[in-house]
């Protein structure tokens, strides 16, 4: 293709995702009277954030006393502390308002008695600093992340909100270190695109789809990290990957923590509750990454169920057909469809599956992306920020309580446009782009559009989602962490080998997937070589080679660059924010831990 012709737009502000994250970032910029595009690869109510179950966290106390200094506590110790306390105090702060907000934009929340939000029980959130689980997740029965996603749009198209759907961001335009905007492909007419904005908010989710079994969209191949990792930035966090307790066996779809919230329970092939076992405080509501572990101990050590003995049962049926109806309808239909279980008569059977990205594009509690200097670990890219799961803010630290992702969504994505707010006076021209602005993207989108080898991208994307499901684990090992760096450098090399069938630039699929695939791989190999590197084990990377928490060594968030020339991968480390914005204490770690 000869030199490309683009079609050039200006915004104040041009968010990338219209998931959660995006949508929320996008009107509240729109709100503030800023000039706002939102682009979107695929329909906004299409987006991840869709699937979303259980709840959204926030300390309202309409079930039971509550406060936001305890979901404050449950937060930064379920990070198992690695999260930044700043950040993790403003978004428990924040929550009551962000709820309350959302409760008038028209989620229909499910109600109690009285006509308040109706509050569940979950994984992690306790009252009183750990003393016993309270009801803090606010729910739409289990549809929660369906009922906000769509209530969101409805507000963004109140708001007339400016969309581009179905466009392909393809890379971000750099200039001098500060971020210009970005380039994307109009799937709809093959058109290409620069967006400028004086802000560019990414948006684009998680990366779940790097591992076999995953409980996230086929969309969720991380392009925005991708996108930061070739603008030379680097990506934070990225061996913490977290499993869910329970995926349907085979299947991989999620069965919420909110069913273990309304008095469900894991037995193994003894019919022993043996949770009780290993968290004799939460029980079967300890956090993620503790029940994960104990079912795959009690699956390894021959007490699983099934003939193979490889997986775990959920029981349901004792809590009645009337609940199962009322607050968890879809899951009771999703065990139906995925594994043939009727929820009111036989427990599920389940395995733990990948469902969330900690790691992710370092940023502040404003959204603003970090590139750290040798003075400035927080360091911010000028017209770059992140919000949700493709941020590491970082709230989540190693281990994300279940409800804590909706809330960060809705609490970022709000923060970012009023930083925006703060930042931009509406309307403010903008400098020329660079002569060769979006070359990069365009060259990248031709190298694969033409390319004519031997391998399939399904073939390779198999190849990298079997090496990261059996060398990146629920448990690691020096030697499983260093055969799945080898690996996934090995099978990212075979990308030069790629064939691509469909040359068009019209909806072209095929071409889609292959640009995902390198997104992927890129967030493969952050995860690979960050987990190999520490050698510790704290929230969802638990090594058994080194079983304990090493904060003397290891409190740190880990730093990757996946060079976009070489493909070569480099670490660093910068400091956890173990400080506050308001509270005069931040939260110490104690030596041991108690669930
Ligand atoms: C099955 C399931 C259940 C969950 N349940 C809960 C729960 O009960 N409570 C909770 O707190 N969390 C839950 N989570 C986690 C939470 O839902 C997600 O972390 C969150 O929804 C992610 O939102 P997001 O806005 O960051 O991204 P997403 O909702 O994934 O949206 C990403 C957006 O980016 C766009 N995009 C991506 N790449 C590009 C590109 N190259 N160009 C243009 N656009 C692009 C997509 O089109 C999409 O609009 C659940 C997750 C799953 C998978």
């Amino acid at each position: 293709m000869a030199s490309p012709a683009f079609i050039d737009h200006d915004y104040d502000v041009v968010v990338v995702g219209a998931g959660g994250a995006g949508l929320r970032a996008t009107f509240g910029a729109v709100a503030e009277g800023l000039k706002t595009a939102c682009l979107t690869k695929v329909f906004p109510t299409r987006s991840h954030t869709v699937a979303a179950q259980g709840g959204v966290g926030a300390a309202l106390g309409n079930m039971a006393e509550d406060k936001w200094e305890w979901h404050m506590y449950d937060t930064v110790k379920g990070s198992d502390w690695l999260g930044d306390q700043d950040a993790i105090e403003y978004m428990c702060r924040e929550a009551i308002p962000a709820v309350h907000e959302l409760e008038h934009f028209g989620v229909p929340f499910s109600r109690t008695e009285d006509g308040r939000i109706y509050q569940r029980p979950f994984g992690g959130h306790m009252r009183n600093f750990g003393e016993a689980p309270v009801q803090r997740a606010c729910a739409a029965a289990d549809r929660t992340g369906h009922a906000i996603l769509h209530t969101l749009y409805q507000q963004s198209l109140k708001y007339k909100a400016k969309f581009f759907i179905e466009f392909f961001a393809l890379d971000l335009i750099m200039e001098d270190g500060a971020c210009r905007g970005v380039v994307a492909w109009n799937l709809d007419d093959g058109t290409l695109h620069r967006f400028r904005g004086h802000q560019t908010i990414l948006a684009t989710g998680g990366y779940g789809r790097t591992y076999f079994s995953c409980t996230s969209a086929h969309t969720c191949t991380g392009d925005g990290n991708a996108m930061v990792a070739r603008a030379g930035l680097p990506l934070q966090d990225m061996e913490f990957v977290q499993f869910h307790p329970t995926g349907i066996y085979g299947a991989g779809c999620l069965i919420t923590e909110g069913a273990r919230g309304e008095g469900g329970y894991l037995t193994n092939a003894a019919g022993e509750r043996f949770m009780e076992r290993y968290a004799p405080n939460a029980k079967d509501l300890a956090s993620r990454d503790v029940v994960s572990r104990a079912m795959t101990m009690e699956i390894r050590e021959g007490r699983g169920v099934g003939k193979d003995s490889d997986h775990i049962f959920l029981h349901l049926e004792h809590l009645g057909g009337d609940v199962l109806h009322k607050r968890l309808p879809g899951i009771t239909e999703t065990a139906r469809v995925f594994s043939g279980v009727d929820a009111t008569k036989d427990p599920i059977p389940v395995l733990p599956t990948v469902h969330y990205n900690m790691g992710g594009i370092p940023t502040n509690y404003m959204g603003e992306v970090i590139n750290p200097t040798r003075d400035d670990p927080d360091a911010i890219v000028p017209g770059l920020m992140a919000v949700g799961e493709c941020a590491s803010v970082s709230v989540h630290g190693a281990n994300r309580l279940g409800t804590n992702s909706l809330l960060d969504l809705v609490v970022f994505g709000r923060a970012a446009a009023k930083r925006c707010a703060q930042t931009i006076q509406p309307g403010t021209g903008h400098a020329p782009l660079p002569k060769d602005a979006g070359a990069r993207g365009v060259a990248r989108l031709e190298r694969l559009r033409t390319a004519n080898g031997a391998r399939l991208t399904s073939a390779i994307r198999l190849d990298m989602q079997k090496a990261m499901q059996t060398d990146a684990a629920v448990f690691r090992t020096a030697e499983s962490l260093s055969q799945g760096v080898k690996s996934v450098d090995a099978i990212a090399e075979t990308v030069a080998d790629i064939k691509v069938a469909d040359r068009s630039l019209v909806f072209n699929t095929d071409l889609v997937e292959a640009l995902e695939l390198e997104n992927l791989l890129a967030c493969a190999k952050a995860t690979v070589y960050s987990a190999e590197a520490r050698k510790e084990s704290r929230g969802a990377h638990a090594r058994e080679d080194y079983p304990d928490r090493d904060d003397a060594t290891w409190m740190k968030h880990s730093l990757a660059w996946v060079d976009p020339d070489t493909g070569k991968t480099t670490l660093d480390y910068r400091p956890v924010h173990t400080y506050t914005l308001t509270k005069d204490v931040a939260y110490i770690a104690p030596q041991k831990r108690v669930y």
